[in-house]
C-alpha cells in the first residue's frame, strides 16, 4: 500500500499529525498498537487511555467527594450519609476514555485518515511494516514517515513491578478498591495527581521523593506554597528520601528507604512507582534505517522535528522537550504542515505546564530562579486569591498569581499560578506571551468582574505597585 505519510503512533502527537496531513490533502495512514487491560485496541496513546484523560476524570470525581465531605456544610448544604461508589466512579472514568478514544476514529473517518491497529516498524527506504494483532503483516511505502511512539514509565530494579501490589500510574488509575495505605515513589506530577486522588478518597498516602525540594522545576514561591497545601490535605511527603528496595510480603509491600534521620521502613497495601517516563522505541526501527537513539533513549531531531534521515520525522514524548500532550500535538501539526510545504514552527519558549491538584498549579515562561540566574533585572507582582471576590465565592481563596517582568522593556518573562482553575487561567498568560504583550498591555486589558482572571490583571498591576484590590508591597 502506498501513502504520502505514514504515522507510527496514534497518541496526542501522532493522531493530530495524521489529521493535519490529511487536511493538507495528503494520503495518510496512522498505525497504533495500544492495547487496554481488557484486550481492546484503541487510538489515543498514553494520554487518552492511561494518562491525561482518566487521571482528570478521577481528579474531578475525587475532588467532588472531598468537597461534599468537607465543604458543603459551609455552603449550608446538608445531606444524609455520604457514600463512595468507587465502581461507579471507575465506570464514569472508563466511559469518558472510551468516548474520547472512539472520537479519534470518527475524526480519522471524517478527515480520510486510514487508521491501522498493529505494530509499526520502520524499514530502510521509508517503508513501514505493520504487524496486525492477528499476525498478518502489511508493507506500506510512504514519502514521509512520522515517528510518534511516545513514552513508558521508568521502572526501578529494586522495586519490582508486579501490576498488583507494586504498580505504575496506569494500574493506579484502575484500582477497584481504595487502598488503606498507599505508598508513592516520586512526588512529581504523576505522584501528586494520583496521590491526591486516592488521599481524597480515603487512603493514607506516603510519598517518598529523592530530591530534598518539591517540584524543583516550578517557581519556588509556588512550590513552597504547594507543599503546605498538599501536606494539609494529608499527603505525607518525605523529601530527600532514597528508596533502597521494596518487597511484596503476603498482601503488603515493605519499602525500605533512607532519609536525613537514617534507615526507614514503610508498610503499604499498594505502592505506585512514579519516578518519570522514558521514550519508547522498542521494535520501532529495523536495522539500516539510519535513525539513531541517543544515550537517554530519545530520537534526536532538530527544532523542526526532522531526524537525520530525510523524510523521517519524530514528534512527542519520543523526542526532547517536556513530555506533555499539547507539546506533542503542536509538533505533530507542525510536521504535517512542513511535509505539505507550509511554513510552521513550535514556540518552545511558551509551552504551558499544569499540575491538576487542588489548588491547581500552572505556569509558562521562566521561574524567578531562572530569571535571577540569567542576570536580567526583573520586577515581580503578585496577587493572592484570598483577595479575589470570585475565588472567595467559590470557597477557593487559596493561592497566588505571580508575574515576573523585565525591568528594561517591560516584557513578561514568566507567569506562575497556584489556585483555582489555574490550568484555565494560564491560557491568557500563554496568549499574552505568544503575542509578546508587555506587562502594561495586560494592565490595560479589561477583565470581567468578578472572575478569577482578575488575579492576572491585578498581578500585572502589582508588578508596578499599582494593584487596586491588594496591598502593594
Ligand atoms: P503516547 O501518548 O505515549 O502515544 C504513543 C502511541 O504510540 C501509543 O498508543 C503506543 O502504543 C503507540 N506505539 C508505540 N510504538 C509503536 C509501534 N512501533 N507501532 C505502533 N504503535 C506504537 N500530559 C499533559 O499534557 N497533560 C496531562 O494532564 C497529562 N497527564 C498525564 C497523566 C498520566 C498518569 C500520564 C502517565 C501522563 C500524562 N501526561 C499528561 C503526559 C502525556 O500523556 C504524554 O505527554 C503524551 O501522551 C505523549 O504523547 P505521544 O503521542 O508522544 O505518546
Ligand atoms: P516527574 O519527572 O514529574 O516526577 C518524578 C519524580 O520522581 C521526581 O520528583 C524525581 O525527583 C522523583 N524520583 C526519581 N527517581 C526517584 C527515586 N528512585 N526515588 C524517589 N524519587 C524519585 O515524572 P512523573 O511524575 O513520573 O511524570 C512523567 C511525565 O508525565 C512528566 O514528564 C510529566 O510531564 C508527564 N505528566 C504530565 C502531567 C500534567 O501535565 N499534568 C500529569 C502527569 C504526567
Amino acid at each position: 500500500m502506498k501513502f504520502d505519510v505514514v504515522v507510527i503512533g496514534g497518541g496526542p502527537a501522532g493522531y493530530p499529525a495524521a489529521i493535519r496531513a490529511a487536511q493538507n490533502k495528503l494520503k495518510v495512514a496512522c498505525v497504533d498498537e495500544w492495547k487496554n487491560f481488557d484486550g481492546t485496541y484503541a487510538f489515543g496513546g498514553t494520554c487518552l487511555n492511561a494518562g491525561c484523560i482518566p487521571s482528570k476524570a478521577l481528579l474531578e470525581s475525587s475532588e467532588l467527594f472531598l468537597r461534599a465531605r468537607e465543604e458543603f456544610a459551609t455552603h449550608g448544604i446538608g445531606f444524609g450519609d455520604l457514600k463512595l461508589d468507587l465502581a461507579a466512579m471507575q465506570r464514569r472514568r472508563a466511559s469518558i476514555v472510551k468516548t474520547m478514544t472512539g472520537g479519534i476514529l470518527a475524526l480519522f473517518k471524517s478527515n480520510g485518515v486510514v487508521g491501522m491497529q498493529g505494530h509499526g516498524r520502520l524499514l530502510p527506504g521509508n517503508q513501514v511494516e505493520v504487524a496486525a494483532p492477528d499476525g498478518t503483516k502489511t508493507l506500506l511505502t510512504a514519502t514521509d514517515v512520522v515517528l510518534a511512539s511516545g513514552s513508558t514509565p521508568i521502572r526501578l530494579k529494586s522495586v519490582p513491578h508486579d501490576g498488583v501490589h507494586i504498580v505504575d500510574s496506569w494500574n493506579a488509575l484502575e484500582f477497584d478498591a481504595v487502598p488503606k495505605r498507599l505508598g508513592v515513589i516520586g512526588a512529581g506530577v504523576i505522584g501528586l495527581e494520583l496521590g491526591s486522588v486516592w488521599r481524597r478518597l480515603g487512603s493514607e498516602v506516603t510519598m517518598i521523593e529523592a530530591v530534598d525540594q518539591l517540584l524543583p522545576m516550578v517557581d519556588q514561591t509556588i512550590a513552597k506554597e504547594a507543599l503546605r497545601h498538599f501536606r494539609k490535605l494529608g499527603l505525607d511527603i518525605k523529601l530527600g528520601a532514597k528508596v533502597s528496595g521494596a518487597t511484596v510480603n503476603g498482601d503488603v509491600v515493605e519499602v525500605e528507604y533512607a532519609d536525613a534521620k537514617g534507615a526507614q521502613k514503610l508498610i503499604v497495601d499498594k505502592l505506585v512507582v512514579a519516578v518519570g517516563r522514558r521514550p519508547f522505541t522498542e521494535g520501532l526501527l529495523a536495522g539500516g534505517t539510519g535513525i539513531e537513539i541517543d544515550a537517554r533513549g530519545f530520537i534526536p531531531v532538530d527544532e523542526h522535528c526532522r531526524t537525520k534521515v530525510p523524510h523521517v520525522w519524530a514528534v512527542g514524548d519520543v523526542v526532547r522537550g517536556p513530555m506533555l500532550a499539547h507539546k506533542g500535538k503542536e509538533e505533530g501539526v507542525m510536521v504535517a504542515d512542513l511535509i505539505a510545504g507550509r511554513a510552521a514552527e513550535v514556540n518552545y519558549k511558551v509551552i504551558p505546564s499544569v499540575i491538576y491538584t487542588a489548588p491547581e498549579i500552572a505556569w509558562v515562561g521562566q521561574t524567578e530562579e531562572e530569571v535571577k540566574a540569567s542576570g536580567r533585572a526583573y520586577k515581580v507582582g503578585s496577587f493572592p486569591f484570598a483577595a479575589s471576590g470570585r475565588a472567595r465565592a467559590m470557597e477557593a481563596g487559596l493561592g497566588v498569581t505571580k508575574i515576573i517582568s523585565a525591568v528594561d522593556n517591560d516584557d513578561i518573562l514568566g507567569i506562575h499560578i497556584i489556585g483555582p482553575m489555574a490550568g484555565e487561567l494560564i491560557g491568557e498568560a500563554v496568549l499574552a506571551m505568544e503575542y509578546s504583550a508587555s506587562t502594561e498591555d495586560l494592565q490595560r486589558t479589561i477583565h470581567a468582574h468578578p472572575t478569577l482572571s482578575e488575579a492576572l490583571h491585578e498581578a500585572s498591576l502589582a508588578v508596578d505597585k499599582r494593584a487596586i484590590d491588594a496591598f502593594n508591597r
